[in-house]
């Protein structure tokens, strides 16, 4: 039998990544592993783990592989149904708590939520909030449930296309997305975790912009009077973000950069 700093050894993998995959695999803490390191490690857990090692060297994102991704301090559940949780993607959330923050009860509505990272993040930092969230995606709503259920928020969940997924007269205080903005050309798809991900997720299939510009021009039938937006975008979209909202009308429309220094997301404030 291989002990579990044998079986680190020979994954070809770094000690970091190693180390996850066999808390994963061995159902223990890190601190238990770090102090059990030189244990034999019974023959089916090895062949698990060995198997996940392989997986790994072939591209697959570690967030699948453990099955889990950490976002807003929370542990989200991920499979290969759903995108999987950006850092960058905090200072979406960051934002929409700072739009909402005089507003009792606000409602609030994510579209395209994926994990549910936004909408229950959001949910578990704003209890008072009402939260609907959309994915069309029926295995990603899924998904997204499990999360709720086992983090605790309370978020109404919409299967369909956009605004499509609501009832027609649904109105909310602020607008959230992080919509599928690579274009269909970026040569980033085929690198890397994205590779795996669903590519639903990461690119509208046309020229990055094409869900922005839906979500921007169905976001006034749906917003309450003072109403806001926030989108997640491309580090070179901005400028296209900004002026889709002026020329609907917002206000105070503005892009913050994220911490590689990249514009990533844009927000407004219709006053109807
Ligand atoms: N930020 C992601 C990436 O390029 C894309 C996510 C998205 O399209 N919403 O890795």
């Amino acid at each position: 039998m291989q002990t579990a700093d044998a079986l680190s050894r020979m994954s070809g993998l770094s000690r970091l990544e190693a180390r996850m995959l066999l808390v994963r695999v061995l159902g223990r803490p890190t601190e238990w592993l770090l102090a059990h390191g030189d244990e034999p490690v019974a023959p089916e857990l090895s062949e698990a783990f060995l198997s996940l090692a392989a997986r790994r060297r072939q591209g697959e994102p570690m967030a699948y592989l453990v099955g889990e991704r950490e976002f807003m301090g929370h542990a989200f559940v991920v499979t290969p149904c759903v995108l999987i949780p950006r850092p960058e993607t905090e200072l979406l959330v960051e934002a929409a708590i700072q739009a909402i923050i005089d507003s009792r009860s606000p409602a609030i509505l994510d579209l395209g939520t994926g994990s549910g990272a936004v909408a229950i993040s959001l949910a578990l930092a704003r209890p008072d909030a009402r939260v609907s969230a959309t994915d069309i995606s029926p295995d990603a709503i899924a998904v997204a449930q499990g999360n709720a259920r086992r983090l605790g928020a309370r978020v109404q969940w919409w299967q369909g296309s956009w605004y499509g997924a609501l009832p027609p007269e649904s109105r909310f205080d602020l607008i959230v997305s992080n919509p599928p903005y690579v274009s269909s050309g970026d040569p980033h798809l085929a690198q890397g975790d994205l590779r795996f991900e669903p590519a639903m997720a990461l690119t509208d299939g046309d020229d990055g912009l094409s869900a922005l510009r839906q979500i921007v021009s169905g976001a006034g039938a749906h917003l309450a009077s003072g109403g806001s937006v926030w989108l997640e975008h491309g580090f070179d979209q901005a400028n296209a973000v900004r002026s889709l909202l002026v020329t609907a009308g917002y206000n105070h429309v503005v892009t913050m950069v994220d911490l590689a220094g990249h514009d990533r997301i844009t927000g407004g404030t219709l006053s109807l």
